[in-house]
């Protein structure tokens, strides 16, 4: 059997993933903290919206059924009995024949039923004169006619940008219950590995995977921490994992997953006999670890290169952070690009490839590569803007050709 028939494809192995992924119990935070996230219960309103009658503009209240007869050769007359400011808390009262000088989003008085608009009239202080016939209900905003009391705001499910954390706050909520942010905890393992800002002695490497993974789960929607560097020791690696297990949703450690004897990730938690270690048609990334710990946090056991650290985060650990979201769509969006330049790509494997993606003039776009298939690579991982995907069937892409890309778009949170 050829080697590459052993390999879990990398659909397989996402949807093993995502099956793999539970639910968090939704909690209840305040509106500037649920923010990106989903709500997690309708909500009705007890008040309606607006709350009261009020004026649309700054103006005269009026009777409709007094303006009638005016127009521009015969301007009706009436006595301006007071004026109504916004913030009024008691609702003022007019009679018959009479007008009120108002202000946009104060309360339309007792015995009005329109307004008309300051630059439709005189602009008098005494009395006014107005020009034309008002319709009833001319400028007025009606209570309820933006959302009834007793309707449903926003039904569960629902997304919370801006403007729906604007309607929670219209009607008065400042709780609200949500999916939460999962706490994803990350471990860079290796004994070679020095936190940053500590000078590396010959041999040692500074730890950029964890700042990488953290940041990138944060993007992702999570609430990430790095927890930091574990050597490549047995049970100091268990002792790590079992101390976190209870603050995190996710766990992630990177390094460890390979064939080599000192590869203690794999040889530690395989024998747990929760924890799977595949090999998965993907290039880089083709070890990986998945399962759980304590029966019920998923662990993701990354291999160690910062590339296919990155790739394997991007392909297997972000849709599982946007599934525990609540998200709809867990995947990111591709797009087709123009290759500018060719490249080769192993049979059987689907390759993901760093490139910069570039917005041409007609609107589409072009992609170069950055970086060649090296998973080493962290400076031309940092020149990257998008990763280009190249199916398992495709040996070889000529310059000219389309490809689908995925752009690291910063979520901006
Ligand atoms: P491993 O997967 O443990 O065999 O590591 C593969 C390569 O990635 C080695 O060259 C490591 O030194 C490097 N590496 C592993 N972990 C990290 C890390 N946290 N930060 C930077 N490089 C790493
Ligand atoms: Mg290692």
């Amino acid at each position: 059997m050829a080697d590459e028939d052993r390999l879990r494809s990398v659909d397989e192995h996402l949807a093993i993933v995502l099956d793999g992924i539970g639910s968090i119990e939704p909690i209840e935070v305040t509106l500037l903290d649920a923010q990106g996230l989903l709500l997690a219960e309708n909500v009705v309103t007890d008040i309606p919206l607006p709350s009261f009658d009020n004026s649309a503009m700054d103006g005269y209240a009026v009777r409709a059924v007094d303006t009638r007869s005016a127009s521009a050769e015969h301007l009706v007359e009436m006595p301006v009995v007071g004026d109504v400011l916004a913030g009024a808390t008691s609702r003022a009262g007019m009679g018959p024949g009479l007008a009120m000088r108002i202000m946009t989003g104060a309360p339309i008085p007792a015995g009005a039923d329109a307004v008309i608009p300051l630059e439709d009239t005189d602009r008098g202080v005494a009395r006014v004169r107005i020009g034309r016939p008002v319709r009833t209900g001319e400028c007025v905003r009606r209570t309820g006619e933006d959302l009834a009391a007793g309707a449903l705001a926003l039904g569960a499910g629902a997304a919370l940008g801006p403007q729906q954390i604007a309607l929670l706050a219209a009607i008065g909520r400042d709780r609200v219950v949500v999916r939460p942010r999962p706490r994803v905890l990350v471990i860079s393992t290796g004994s070679e590995l020095v936190e940053v800002g500590q000078v590396p002695s010959f041999g040692e490497v500074t730890d950029s995977n964890s700042y990488l993974i953290a940041t990138a789960a944060k993007d992702a929607g999570a609430d990430a921490r790095r927890i930091g560097i574990v050597p490549d020791d047995h049970s100091k690696l268990l002792d790590v994992l079992e101390n976190q297990l209870l603050r995190a949703d996710v766990l992630v450690t990177t390094g460890g997953v390979s064939m080599g004897a000192f590869d203690v990730v794999k040889q530690a938690l395989s024998e747990l006999g929760t924890v799977e270690f595949v090999q998965v048609a993907m290039q880089p990334g083709k070890p990986q670890g998945f399962g759980h710990l304590g029966n019920r946090v998923p662990i993701f056991c990354l291999p160690g290169n910062p590339v296919s650290a990155l790739v394997s985060f991007e392909v297997f650990v972000r849709p599982a952070i946007r599934k525990l979201l609540g998200k709809r769509s867990v995947q990111r969006a591709t797009v087709q690009a123009i290759a500018l330049e060719g490249a080769r790509s192993p049979a059987g494997r689907r390759q993901y490839r760093r490139g910069v993606l570039h917005r041409e003039a007609n609107g589409g776009y072009s992609v170069s590569f950055a970086g060649g298939a090296a998973s080493h690579l962290i400076a031309s991982m940092a020149s990257a803007n998008c990763l280009v995907v190249i199916d398992e069937s495709v040996t070889e892409i000529v310059a000219g050709s389309r490809v689908t890309v995925i752009p690291l778009l910063l979520s901006n949170r």
